[in-house]
């Protein structure tokens, strides 16, 4: 049976005072969970110090995003092994907002995936389409165009602990959720998509989050479909207790 995860994307909010304060109030509210999975993806600057908070808990660290290089003239830019050194096991990659706000590409993200796992980080590989996209029927393309660039040339053995999210990118921020009939749609796919790809075995065994408006609300129903196995969380993570309410509602 495929683990539930439940990962926090805090984006850019909360300097080093708040996040403290946050990671506290989580711990705090969490209840531990078996079967579920938690991680939290602060702001780079307070990586480190989240990483001392949660180091007597079940969270585990995560990034929200990194260069394919491994060092030198990378204006801005943060590697693997500097995110390895203040303690991330996950990178998320491939958001929509790394997508639209800053260009990049599924090459782009491929290369990022491959270094991320030969470097020993589990790569949160983001996926989903616009509105226009869903609505002018290109939507199960632009996946599959996603799914297939951003995976290609990695084997089935690096892949195995990877982690994928579908997020369609008009859920995401807006308050819209997808309706569990339609995510488990879209999920479906992918894990078929990863059967093709690779095989049954792989398809079977990769957890495939849902990302877009999550709340504790409407977490249980979500993650309750048969290809749902947990949630990347945007806005909802930002609040201990709608975080620490999403996990154990999972
Ligand atoms: C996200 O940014 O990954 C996300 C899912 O955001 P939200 O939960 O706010 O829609």
């Amino acid at each position: 049976m495929r683990q539930k995860v439940i990962a926090g994307n805090w984006k850019m909010n909360n300097d080093l005072n708040e996040s403290v304060l946050l990671i506290n109030e989580i711990k705090e509210k969490l209840v531990d969970r078996d079967n579920v999975k938690v991680i939290i993806a602060p702001p780079f600057t307070s990586l480190d110090r989240a990483s001392q908070l949660i180091s007597n808990s079940n969270i585990s660290l995560s990034a929200q995003n990194m260069c394919y290089e491994d060092s030198g003239a990378f204006t801005g830019a943060v590697s693997a092994s500097m995110l390895k050194s203040v303690g991330c096991e996950y990178v998320i990659l491939g958001h929509s907002e790394r997508r639209t706000l800053f260009g990049e590409d599924n090459s782009l993200i491929n290369k990022k995936i491959k270094k991320a796992i030969v470097s020993n980080l589990i790569p949160i590989f983001c996926i989903g389409e616009t509105l226009e996209e869903r609505e002018s029927g290109e939507m199960k393309n632009v996946i599959e165009k996603q799914v297939r660039e951003g995976l290609e040339g990695i084997s089935e053995h690096d892949l195995s602990n990877a982690i994928l999210a579908y997020e369609p990118a008009w859920a995401i921020g807006t308050g819209k959720v997808a309706t569990p009939e339609q995510a488990q749609e879209v999920h479906a796919f992918i894990r078929n998509l990863l059967k093709e790809l690779y095989s049954e075995d792989l398809a079977n065994k990769t957890v495939i989050q849902y990302g877009g408006s999550v709340k504790p609300e409407n977490a249980a129903e979500l993650i309750g479909q048969l290809d749902i196995d947990g949630a990347l969380v945007g806005g909802a993570c930002l609040k201990a207790e709608s975080f620490a309410g999403i996990v154990n509602n999972a």
